[in-house]
This record gives C-alpha cells, sequence and structure tokens, in this order.
C-alpha cells in the first residue's frame, strides 16, 4: 500500500502496519525504503559483508510486551556499565529511567516507523554464536568490526545514519541501529506528546502515572535527544 508523503498518528506510535513491507515473516521494513535497503545490501555483500535485519518494525504491542517484562522483573535490566539493575532499590521514577536506557517508551519508538533497523552480519560470525547487540561486538575487537567500519564508511551513501552513535545521556551507544533519514525526519517532526500521552493513558503499560507526569522531562532525555544526522548523509 502507498503511504502519504506526512506521516500519520498511528504510524508514529506503532498502531499501524500499513507502511509496511514485509521482508520475511517477522522482519517488515517501510514500504518506501525498500530501494535503499536493498542498495546497501547489495553493496555490503561486494564487500563480503551479508548485511541482515536483527530488528526492523517493532508494533506498540511488542514494545509494551517488552517494556512490561522489564518493569515487572522479568527481564534483567542492566546499567550503562552492563551491570543488573536490583531494581527493588529503585523508585517508579528511577526504574522507567533505568529502562528507557536501552528500550524506547511504547509509541516512542523509532521502530515503529519501519525506516529504522537493527542491523548485523550473520556471515562475520561463527556458527551457533548467539548476538547479544552489545557495543563491544561492533567494536574494533568484536566479531562485527568489519560490517561496522563498512557501515560507517558507506551507510551514508545510501541515506542511512546512526541516530544513537554517542551516548548523550539519554539512549546507550547503538552501533547497529541505522536510521533512513529521508522517512525518519518526517516521523521525528510528526512526534506528538499529547498523542503519546492518550496512547499510553489508554494502553496497560507499568508504571503509567509516573510516565505520564515525566512525559516532557523523558522526550527532552530520551526521545528528542538523538544524534544528529551528518550532513553528508545522501538523501535519494
Ligand atoms: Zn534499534
Amino acid at each position: 500500500m502507498q503511504t502519504n508523503n506526512c506521516p500519520n498518528a498511528a504510524q508514529v506510535l506503532g498502531k499501524t502496519e500499513e507502511h509496511l513491507y514485509y521482508l520475511s515473516e517477522r522482519v517488515a521494513i517501510h514500504h518506501n525504503m525498500k530501494s535503499a535497503f536493498t542498495a546497501v545490501v547489495a553493496a555490503a555483500q561486494s564487500e563480503g559483508i551479508e548485511l541482515k535485519i536483527a530488528s526492523g518494525f517493532r508494533s506498540f504491542s511488542r514494545q509494551l510486551t517488552l517494556w512490561n517484562n522489564k518493569f515487572s522483573g522479568k527481564t534483567p535490566i542492566k546499567d550503562i556499565a552492563g551491570n543488573v539493575v536490583d531494581i527493588d532499590k529503585l523508585s517508579p521514577l528511577e526504574l522507567v529511567h533505568s529502562i528507557l536506557l536501552y528500550s524506547a517508551l511504547p509509541g516512542a519508538s523509532r521502530h515503529h516507523w519501519g525506516c529504522d533497523i537493527d542491523v548485523y552480519a550473520p556471515n562475520l560470525l561463527a556458527d551457533g554464536y548467539q548476538l547479544q547487540l552489545e557495543p563491544w561486538e561492533y567494536s574494533e575487537q568484536g566479531p562485527l568490526a568489519k560490517l561496522s567500519a563498512w557501515l560507517v564508511q558507506h551507510a551514508h551513501q545510501f541515506g542511512f545514519y546512526f541516530p544513537y552513535k554517542n551516548y548523550q545521556g539519554g539512549v546507550a551507544e547503538e552501533p547497529w541501529h541505522l536510521s533512513y533519514l529521508p522517512l525518519a525526519q518526517q516521523y521525528q517532526q510528526n512526534i506528538d506528546l499529547k498523542e503519546l500521552a492518550k496512547t499510553l493513558q489508554n494502553s496497560s503499560i507499568l508504571g503509567k502515572a509516573v510516565i505520564i507526569e515525566n512525559l516532557d522531562e523523558i522526550a527532552k532525555r530520551y526521545i528528542n535527544n538523538v544524534c544528529a544526522a551528518p550532513s553528508n548523509v545522501i538523501l535519494r
């Protein structure tokens, strides 16, 4: 299905799939990113890198499950040093901040948009290796160093950049997270905190009251606090 130039609220919030194209049963990307993605995959392939998506589109309800599992203690939460956090010692607001370091608020994940993807290269990993999506794997010493170096040099030629390139006090560094600028800038401009608050209010999110009460602060520190796209990104 074709989508309008202006992303609608449901797309921004992860409440619809009308803008998506399914690459496989579980991986979907934005319809209008298909050709750029195909091009970057082909270019990486010619350098011996099998560029694959670990996580593409994620719906509001999927993000809600991830969130509630962390808030309830079902999934462990790590701090910036990689140590597991003892959530019993945290206030609800501290718990919210601990989760936001690595997991977006449902309704405010860039993965709702379909133009943001987490990538890896299975052909660079040993058989049976379980990808952790941790920065060291993408560092010079890590198994995905070749992918990382190639992306840093070439991703911009296909319209992609790294919104979580550096930790700047909000979301942790994510060297695997690529954003397709021509679409992402439109979605980013259409983030609406009133719509987000309304959606969260009507959801079963854990920590609802403290989240809604602190939504402006959360937006400033996490949702809007992304690395700027470099000026050399080519808009196709
Ligand atoms: Zn991501």
